[in-house]
């Protein structure tokens, strides 16, 4: 204010330049030590044999090596995640065999193609030991239960093929429990919450060290959850009901919950979480999806390229008009949830690859622009440590601590 009154416009406009380099020049220097967690990076759709995961190739591949280099991602957990489909013998089998593929090319990724850039990590000791030796640090994460079926004993698999969390559910209810978000021709409620065999797989989720995700569980599912699990539980890609209404985000009760169990909700770039989308966009997104015969997730991949190029030059059209969210907009779930739950009960994700990415942290390159806004609201170096990935691994030492010799 003082500023203000004392000096000239262009004075003023050269201090701020300067007073926003030096933010940039704290945020830069704090980024580069802290350990950058990101705790969903999905796999993208199109991948196959051959497919190099950390090559800039496919249509929405927002994360690969250049770009981690260049924004200062450090440590993404790569998503095992198969779509809800039928709750048949067919349904499970293909599933499952998804699910071993996506185990497989992150073996792959880490151990033959590019064991010298990146590394799995099991533990947080080995993730520290790896990133201090200059290596990207790469988790594993099984997003949906419906990859196990009904077969408990598929999660041991789960945990020897390295996967350090586990989400129950996706969009649709499963065997395990009701979903945040149920199929168009599903009941709100199937279990009322998790199902006698979910809190089965929460038990031995527990006795293995495998971390419980309640991201895309129901609210009901979600406490159910947290107080079935005998260690903190973790919302690897959710963000707040108290700031966005969206049936993905977490509800007051939820979050209290999760806080108090010693949990950790990673609040996610998303775009429809962060803010309320105007009806008018998803009625114009609708439209252009009807028009160019896209009717489910990963066709849009599948346009020949002509027509894919119309696509992206309409949807850019539809993203102009109605801005997507920003970093602004995710700091202020974080700002929410630090409020509410405490500064050790909070971290990031992005969701890349799968939907995720906002104005302002749209690939991995542009990482560093999410520390800038949380040091450009005043948070500490030791806060942004915590915020960044010293939560998570709180979370999963202590889940592994737990586990049953
Ligand atoms: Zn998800």
């Amino acid at each position: 204010m003082k500023r203000l009154l004392l000096c000239a416009a262009l004075l003023c406009g050269a201090a701020q330049a300067a007073d926003d380099a030096a933010l940039l020049a704290k945020a830069r220097a704090i980024h580069d030590k802290v350990l950058t967690i990101d705790t969903h990076v999905d796999i993208p759709f199109d991948f196959g044999d051959g497919y190099d995961m950390m090559k800039p190739g496919p249509r929405r591949q927002q994360v690969h090596l250049p770009t981690m280099q260049s924004g200062g991602l450090k440590a993404p957990f790569l998503i095992v995640f198969v779509e809800q489909e039928e709750r048949t013998t067919a349904g499970y089998a293909h599933a499952l065999s998804q699910a071993f593929n996506k185990f497989a090319s992150i073996h792959k990724l880490t151990e033959q193609t590019y064991p010298e850039q990146i590394g799995l990590a099991l533990t947080s000791a080995e993730a520290r030991r790896i990133a201090a030796g200059g290596k990207k640090v790469a988790f594993i994460g099984v997003e949906n239960g419906y990859s196990m079926g009904k077969d408990l004993r598929l999660l041991d698999q789960f945990y020897d093929y390295g996967a350090r969390y586990m989400g129950l559910v996706h969009n649709g209810h499963n065997d395990l429990g009701d979903s945040a978000q149920p199929k168009k021709n599903e009941p709100v409620a199937e279990w009322n919450g998790l199902s006698p065999l979910g809190k089965q797989v929460v038990a031995r989720l527990n006795e293995l060290g495998i971390m419980v995700d309640v991201s895309h569980s129901s609210d009901k599912t979600t406490r159910d959850i947290i107080a079935a699990s005998k260690v903190p539980v973790i919302a690897s890609h959710s963000a707040v009901m108290g700031v966005s209404v969206h049936a993905r985000n977490m509800s007051d009760t939820a979050l209290e919950a999760l806080g108090k169990a010693g949990g950790v909700i990673q609040i996610v770039a998303f775009d429809p979480y962060l803010t309320v989308t105007p009806p008018e966009k998803l009625a114009a997104i609708a439209a252009l999806n009807k028009e160019m015969g896209v009717s489910g997730p990963g066709e849009v991949e599948k346009l020949p390229a002509e027509k894919l190029a119309t696509f992206e030059a309409r949807m850019a059209e539809i993203q102009k008009k109605w801005p997507r969210s920003n970093v602004k907009n995710l700091v202020d779930h974080v700002d929410y949830a630090v409020k509410k739950i405490g500064i050790d009960h909070v971290g990031l994700a992005s969701d890349f690859n799968g939907g995720g990415g906002i104005d302002g942290w749209n690939n991995a390159g542009e990482t560093l622009n999410v520390t800038l806004e949380l040091v450009r609201r005043g948070y500490t170096e030791d806060q942004i440590a915590k915020i960044w990935g010293g939560n998570l691994l709180r979370v999963m030492d202590a889940v592994q601590a737990a586990r049953k010799k």
